[in-house]
């Protein structure tokens, strides 16, 4: 053990010696590295796409620190069903780190990365294992909330439906409220022994598919943030984006229709507040490094009352529809001359005034058809809309029905992580947690600065609240869900105990 010196009559402090062997014990260190993921030839590319890593040591315990700009661990999308075990069993043979002890997580952005993702992404790994120096680390809170939004929106009904570009939105005055986001930015900062700045990993929870004018392949706002942190640390810092619960949060101005949306904009704003925090941290030599590994089953959801539910409904929608005189083209000129002027829409006012001197009323009688008509014609829009988005999760359903009755099992295993780097700490899951997920388990976390992350070591499509799941309006990511509403509880309460042992 140490011994402390008290030199109680020159200072009033205590100095503790580590012998050198304890030193090298109670020391961690770390390298950093990225790699370009680009697919060049899958199309024009805006900006680049990587993968980043760190990996982190305290002689003992080694733990790699993934991130991709790719839109998931596995089933969707560029990265096989494969990679990870791929990728955790070269690293194994090649560096001696534990799988369980290597984490990936992919940013959501929806870029096109190449097929050999898995080999770069042990180059990565391996790069960065080869360049570890001594580090102190330390963590910080830093505050976003201009470039998000939640998607999903309490409609008056009672119904909640989301934000998407699969299909529209209702009508302005079936909407009542919006739901939650979280504005933390979660920041390890990992510097060397000489001062300067290694790392910084950052988490944050928001759909990165803001995407850029064109559409040319772009790691996003996340890939953008990323940019512009490494850009204003020390040369070489690598910025890992670690996605949180993002499953119901898209970028603010989603569906806008009269600016081009820039992801850009939103990532430099993003960038800008994780250095703000970032610059704020003061490293320690702390030296606590803490790996958690485990699985846990989780009840799938049997959909199969959901998607008659479902089908029905959509048979009473399209039962609904009912015939008018109208088509689009004579429709939109009457919406503008009804719009213009109330009173007379079809002539110019003298008509009507010379109608109504003789006793007739054939114009009025016209605008009252036309009204009727053009209300029927409305009707029809706003039930088409909804048939979109009932056509949309009737798909999603019947493919996830069709997996568990193929799969032929009711519980799916789910690979959670608890990582503690000094304070900072994180705990992952492999889908798409909606934000208060996320925010019940910071709040039951023993530890201050506790993080969330979806998204990591696989992907089971979305995860969203027991109450969310409840919900009959047709928000896609409750159709794209395998899980059964007792998943949650299941979930934050093994998060919670993984907390505990962090
Ligand atoms: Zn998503």
């Amino acid at each position: 053990m140490f011994r402390h010196l008290a030199l109680c009559c020159l200072f009033s402090f205590t100095l503790t010696i580590y012998s050198a062997a304890e030193l090298r014990a109670a020391e961690l260190t770390a390298g950093v590295a990225k790699v370009d993921i680009t697919d060049m030839q899958a199309g024009p590319v805006n900006d680049r796409s990587y993968v980043r890593a760190l990996v982190i040591s305290d002689g003992t315990t080694t733990a790699a620190i993934v991130t991709v700009d790719a839109v998931a661990i596995g089933e969707i999308g560029r990265i096989d069903n494969e990679y990870l075990g791929k990728v955790r069993g070269e690293v194994e043979k090649t560096l001696g780190i534990a799988p369980a002890n290597v984490m990936i997580n992919a940013s959501h952005c929806h870029s096109v990365v190449r097929t050999d993702v898995d080999e770069l992404t042990v180059q990565a790994i391996s790069q960065a294992a080869a360049k570890m120096v001594p580090v102190q680390v330390g963590v910080g809170v830093g505050h976003e909330d201009r470039i998000m939004e939640n998607r999903r929106l309490q409609l008056a009904d009672g119904r909640q439906i989301d934000v998407r570009h699969a299909y529209s939105l209702p009508p302005d005055e079936a909407v009542a409220a919006v739901g939650p986001i979280d504005p933390q930015i979660g920041v390890l900062r990992v510097d060397t022994t000489e001062g300067d700045t290694l790392a910084i990993v950052y988490n944050f929870a928001c759909h990165p598919i803001q995407g850029v004018p064109g559409g040319a392949n772009t790691a996003d706002m996340t890939g953008y943030a990323s940019n512009v942190i490494e850009q204003n640390m020390s040369d070489g810092t690598v910025a890992l984006f670690v996605q949180g619960c993002a499953g119901d949060i898209n970028p603010i101005d989603y569906k806008d229709v009269d600016h081009p949306r820039h992801a850009q904009t939103l990532g430099n704003l993003l960038g800008l507040s994780t250095l703000q925090a970032a610059r704020k941290i003061e490293t320690s030599p702390d030296a606590t490094l803490r790996v958690v590994n485990e699985t846990l089953p989780l009840p799938r959801a049997d959909l199969a009352q959901r998607i008659i539910e479902m089908e029905a409904e959509r048979e009473k929608l399209v039962n609904s529809l009912t015939g008018t005189s109208l088509n689009l083209k004579t429709f939109l000129p009457l919406v503008v001359k009804y719009r213009l002027s109330e009173e007379f829409p079809s002539y110019y006012s003298h008509r009507y005034l010379h109608d109504k001197a003789l006793g007739r009323s054939d114009l009025r009688h016209l605008d009252i058809e036309n009204r009727k008509n053009m209300a029927r014609y409305i009707d029809n829009i706003h039930t088409m809309e909804q048939i979109t988005r009932v056509n949309t999760n009737i798909r999603l359903l019947r493919k996830h029905q069709a997996d568990l009755v193929d799969g032929g099992k009711r519980m799916i295993d789910v690979e959670l992580v608890g990582l503690r780097v000094g304070d900072f700490v994180l705990t992952t899951f492999p889908g798409e947690l909606t934000v208060q997920i996320g925010k019940n388990i910071k709040q039951a976390s023993p530890h201050e600065h506790t993080f969330v992350a979806g998204y990591t070591n696989g992907y089971i499509y979305y995860a969203p609240t027991a109450d969310q799941l409840r919900n009959v309006g047709n928000a896609q990511e409750d159709s794209d869900c395998v899980l059964a509403p007792a998943w949650q509880a299941i979930y934050e309460a093994k998060a919670a105990q993984i907390l505990g042992k962090l």
